[in-house]
């Protein structure tokens, strides 16, 4: 029976098994840890190696109109002149003077207090998945302590981005409960700055990339001229990124250093990029569940036409369905002619192509799918994570945790158990299929303790089969082994042939 946490409780149990069992640890621990930053465990970088890895197959080797480059992290500080990001990456800030507590303006929501037509305070609380509930709740609050009578109307959320200059200094600031201390929004931008050479004037001043896209951009004209690519072409690249959020949070969802797998699909300034977009958002939705996540989990937002940057043909994030709330996973942007146009006329070369039967030079437009690593990694324990009641063969109920990836994924994909470790001939039968297997897989041997507490492990780990080399293997005809499945617990036995083809049929 699956006992699986209910969600207030899931992030919780999710970053305690994380943690306890090496996937990720906050990052410089032993001082404190630092707030948006994370590392990643043994078991971690295996899982999120195997999502890159898989993304890299499927979106590079795989198609024969995508190819992959690797650029730098800090490039020219024009790049970001040019792609707007110095003059338009920002976040709306508000400052609480008092607490000195900084908070992302539309992430912090407030209301006026109504009463009998009247408005006689005002409320405020953080973006949660039920912030009308709390400032409704905090209302009602408000108008108990200060003993007002008459009725209150239901409260009218607005963020601190909406917020009339009047009205800043009578919304409390959530740190103090008091109002008085908030400033009013002001821009800041994201990215993080650094120098470059022994100057640190502003003339050294350099960036640490926000997005690895502009990358794809800026080479444009080298890949093109150095492969034998051909509209419609896509440039893909998977490296980190930096962003010095106000508010990272939500674990590794929201953190200052991530890592993006981002695709620009350029295509002729006359094709149909509806379309081509639309094929995209499947694409991307289609290789989410081929790595394991639910198709019930996904879903799509478009984003509204007015809330789009002025260039912006469309953009729909695919959503997926956290702990948390429904939350961005991956973005696939229309973008136009935008980015290669800006390029193009910051630096001066341009950035066409030659049409042969127009015979007219153009501008190509861009689909752009990015997605973060650390985003999927975090859904793939969401969904995977459960809680199970077990009944073992005496009859005692005992609880499992289980990571259910798929073995495209998963950072085990078998454990190899011999029964016993002081029998040689167990030992050496499963040490001789260990060395045979890792060679193309990642495999654990594990010879200690009991034999459920082994697979308990390995079901912790995500590992989707454990084998185990038992007397019939050694003194049986057939050489088979036990093979047991983490999700089902069913035992069967298997050759060594028919492990090699199922680990081939799974693990692409
Ligand atoms: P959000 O609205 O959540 O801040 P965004 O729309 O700014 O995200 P993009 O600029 O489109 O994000 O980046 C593409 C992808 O990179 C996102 O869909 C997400 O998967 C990932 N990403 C962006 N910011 C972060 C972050 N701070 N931490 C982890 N992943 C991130």
């Amino acid at each position: 029976m699956s006992t699986t946490p209910a969600p207030e409780n899931q992030m919780e149990a999710i970053v305690s098994l994380a943690k306890r069992r090496g996937f990720v640890y906050p990052s410089s621990e032993i001082y404190g840890g630092f707030n948006g930053f994370f590392d990643y465990g043994p078991l971690g970088v295996e899982l999120k190696k195997n999502i890159r890895d898989c993304w890299w197959n499927d979106m590079v080797r795989r198609r024969d109109d995508v190819v992959g480059i690797e650029t730098s992290i800090i490039m020219h500080p024009k790049v970001w002149e040019a792609s707007g990001h110095v003059a338009g990456f920002t976040d709306p800030l508000v400052d609480c003077k008092v607490s000195k507590q900084r908070y992302r303006a539309d992430q912090l929501f407030f209301a006026p207090v109504v009463i009998d037509g009247k408005t006689v305070g005002y409320v405020s609380a953080l973006e949660s998945e039920k912030t009308a509930e709390d400032l409704q709740a905090a209302a009602e609050s408000f108008k108990r302590k200060k003993g007002i009578q008459g009725t209150l109307l239901p409260v009218a959320i607005r963020d601190m981005t909406e917020a009339q200059p009047d009205e800043i200094a009578l919304i409390p600031s959530p740190a103090t409960g008091e109002p008085g201390s908030l400033t009013e929004p002001r821009s800041f931008n994201m990215m993080f700055q650094t120098n470059v050479g022994a100057m640190t004037d502003g003339s050294s001043v350099a960036y640490l990339r926000p997005e690895t896209a502009q990358g794809m951009f800026v080479d444009f004209k080298n890949v093109i001229d150095t492969t034998r690519v051909k509209l419609p072409f896509g440039i893909a690249q998977i490296g980190k990124s930096f962003r010095n959020e106000i508010t990272p949070r939500n674990y590794i969802f929201r953190s200052r250093e991530f890592e993006q797998m981002e695709m620009e699909y350029f295509i002729h300034e006359d094709a149909d990029w509806s379309q081509c977009h639309q094929e995209w958002i499947e694409w991307c939705r289609q290789w989410l569940i081929s790595v394991g996540l639910p198709e019930s989990h996904l879903s799509l937002y478009a984003h509204p036409k007015e809330k789009l940057a002025f260039y912006s043909r469309g953009t729909v994030d695919i959503m997926f369905k956290y702990p948390f709330g429904v939350q961005e996973l991956w973005g696939i942007a229309a973008r136009g002619s935008y980015d290669l146009t800006q390029h193009a006329n910051a630096s001066g070369k341009p950035q066409e192509i030659f049409d042969e039967t127009t015979k007219k030079k153009f501008v190509p437009h861009v689909i752009e799918p990015a997605v973060g690593v650390d985003r999927i990694f975090l859904a793939v324990l969401c969904a995977g994570y459960a809680e199970e009641d077990v009944t073992d063969e005496k009859g005692n109920v005992e609880k499992r945790t289980v990571l259910r990836l798929s073995p495209r994924i998963a950072p085990v994909k078998v454990a190899i158990l011999p029964l016993l470790k002081n029998k040689e001939a167990l030992t050496n039968r499963a040490k001789a299929l260990y060395t045979k297997l890792k060679r193309n897989y990642a495999v654990q041997y594990d010879d200690g303790g009991a034999i459920g507490k082994r697979y308990r492990r390995q079901d912790e780990a995500g590992t989707p089969w454990c084998v185990t080399i038992d007397f019939d293997t050694v003194e049986k005809e057939g050489d088979t082994f036990t093979l047991r499945e983490r999700d089902s617990m069913a035992q069967r036995r298997i050759t060594e042939t028919e492990l090699l083809a199922l680990l081939a049929e799974h693990v692409y």
